[in-house]
């Protein structure tokens, strides 16, 4: 380090002082402290709302993007007010051993699924005051990835159809099974088409077994580009259908299947993870031609904004980044004693230094007064990035850090990788997938972009802005839901935003915020103390989601 910069270091570094993450044993997830790893005696209340969460990943056992995040914290966040909600998963080769050590088997069986008859296993654990199901079969789930295979129809269709067989050997018969994504949208589909008659296993305390016929479905639209669409020699083979049958179930798209379509048509409500992209889906644009289907039942379709795991996700205790802070930072009084609580706010000596600790490890420039613009997404056409590509190069050329993090598409990553080759001090291109490097960059950065074509409600920036990191978004679904976007007249927002998809409005909002950055501090700290204390906690949204519950119980 220049001795100019650490002089730089030394004068931010008498506002606050910065807090060393604790050592890597003492800092496990919050989760983990609390709850007992194993206990799956949890009891059984028959008076609360019973609630089968089913998802094909779940924080911590295996994230690949938002879906991962939600199903990991919505069903502890509905529990906490009082539901019964447990969730059920694959049980995935990566999960990791010290999670797969502590499950305890419930029951196996084979079944059915077109002419084959596979393995099922159950096995349980209770984490963070949830109990999670995991269904295993080797075949199909001991692979290196969770998605992505030829037979990935048959992975699915085995999953959904897993989880109903499940019902009859659980000591658990759910109101309501709520679905997400097209890898659970079979389960309204097998319901009405394979158990309508079939009866559950009885509870504890009940005589006899609920009938399927009782249950009811709720399906959530994570992200609707991904449908399941398949050919239509699944119908007989692997979903057992006939074809009337299957045309009956909405399964029948042309000449394929679309499980997507089908659970939109039969599921009790839908939802998606945002208000604004409830109304988009019902358009030509966004709709990904099942607006036909969001028109028809408008009446069952609800926007719920995602919350995020506001104890995992804490800039103060997050046990992957190296210096903790928190939103009273930015108010707090000087380290060295003087002064009072100030009213002007500051960036937050912890993440003054987790910023120079990124430069470090990434191999930037060390300087903590140069603004770092982030992407922490897959690289995928979804995300806006072929605006970065058409700015970046001009972008580049003012005097700014940029970090991206992300896997996808080689046209995506040939030229960050190109960028990152051509300036290591300036572009660091990390493209894998990481999770505690993402946190480490949530809590170094100044800015991040998520400017999407779409976006039913996004993450990033919702951890972004938790983190103190202000989101450049497009309005769009979820984005603008969640940033406020600057108001230069009042000081309010807490992000920047722009309204069309275009790389010039992309790249002029960019200058905006990186103008903000260098002349006006106090406006710009302002925006990072409301950015950190907006509340994205879960808890207005469970209580919309159990409403929803009751609605149907
Ligand atoms: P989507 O689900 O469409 O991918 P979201 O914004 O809802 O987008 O969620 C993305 C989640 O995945 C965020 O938690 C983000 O931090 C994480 N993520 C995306 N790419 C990576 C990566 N390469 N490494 C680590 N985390 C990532």
């Amino acid at each position: 380090m220049t001795e100019s910069k650490e002089n730089k270091t030394k004068k931010s570094s008498a506002k606050t002082t910065a807090r060393k993450a604790a050592p890597k044993k003492a800092a496990a997830h919050p989760a983990e402290n609390k709850v007992p790893a194993n206990n799956v005696t949890m009891t059984y209340d028959s008076s609360k709302e019973r609630i089968l969460f089913a998802a094909f990943e779940a924080v911590p056992f295996i994230k690949t993007g938002g879906l991962g995040d939600v199903a990991g914290s919505l069903p502890a966040a509905l529990n906490k007010l009082g539901a019964d909600v447990r969730l059920i998963m694959p049980k995935f080769a990566t999960i990791p051993q010290k999670f797969k050590d502590q499950m305890v088997h419930v029951a196996d069986f084979y079944m059915p699924l077109g002419w084959r008859s596979q393995f099922v296993g159950i096995e349980t654990i209770t984490y963070n005051g949830v109990i999670i199901y995991f269904i295993d079969n080797e075949y199909y789930f001991y692979r290196d990835q969770a998605y992505g295979y030829y037979d990935d129809g048959e992975r699915i269709a085995f999953f959904s159809r897993a989880i109903l067989e499940s019902l009859k050997y659980l000591d658990f018969s759910p109101q309501i099974i709520h679905c997400n994504d097209w890898h659970t949208a079979l389960v309204p589909a097998f319901l009405r088409g394979k158990y309508g008659f079939d009866v559950m296993k009885a509870a504890p305390g009940e005589v006899e077994g609920r009938p399927y016929s009782d249950i009811r479905t709720i399906f959530t639209v994570h992200n609707l580009k991904f449908q399941g669409m398949f050919s239509g020699y699944m119908i007989g083979d692997v979903l057992g259908f006939s074809q009337i049958e299957a045309e009956n179930q909405g399964l029948v798209c042309g000449d394929a299947v679309n499980f997507m379509r089908s659970a939109l048509s039969f599921a009790d409500r839908i939802t998606t993870v945002s208000p604004t992209y409830a109304n988009e889906v019902c358009t030509d644009f966004y709709g990904e031609n099942a607006q036909d289907i969001f028109n028809s039942r408008r009446n069952v379709l609800h926007g719920i904004l995602n919350g995020i795991d506001t104890k995992a996700l804490d800039p103060e205790t997050d046990p992957m980044i190296p210096y903790h802070f928190c939103a009273g930072d930015c108010l707090a009084k000087p380290s060295d004693g003087t002064g009072s609580i100030s009213d002007q706010p500051h960036i937050p000596e912890g993440k003054i230094q987790a910023k120079m600790e990124l430069q470090k490890k990434l191999g930037l420039q060390v300087n903590p007064d140069k603004p770092i613009f982030s992407i922490i997404s897959r690289l995928t056409d979804q995300k806006g990035l072929d605006l970065v590509l058409a700015i970046i190069d001009e972008f580049m050329q003012m005097d700014v850090q940029f970090v991206v993090l992300g896997v996808g598409e080689s046209k995506y990553e040939d030229k960050f990788r190109s960028m990152g080759e051509f300036m290591p001090d300036k572009f660091a291109a990390c493209l894998y997938f990481d999770e505690p490097l993402s946190h480490q960059i949530y809590a170094a950065s100044d800015f991040m972009l998520v400017p999407s074509l779409f976006e039913p409600c996004g993450l990033t920036q919702i951890i972004a802005m938790r983190y103190g990191t202000l989101p450049i978004v497009r309005e769009t679904g979820g984005l603008k839901d969640t940033v406020r976007p600057y108001n230069k007249f009042d000081g309010s927002g807490t992000g920047f935003t722009f309204a069309n998809y275009n790389a010039h409005e992309l790249l002029f909002t960019m200058k905006d915020a990186n103008d903000l950055y260098y002349n006006d501090k106090n406006a710009f700290c302002r925006l990072v103390s409301q950015a950190m204390n907006t509340d994205f906690s879960w808890d207005v949204s469970a209580k919309k989601y159990l409403e929803l519950y009751k609605e149907l119980i």
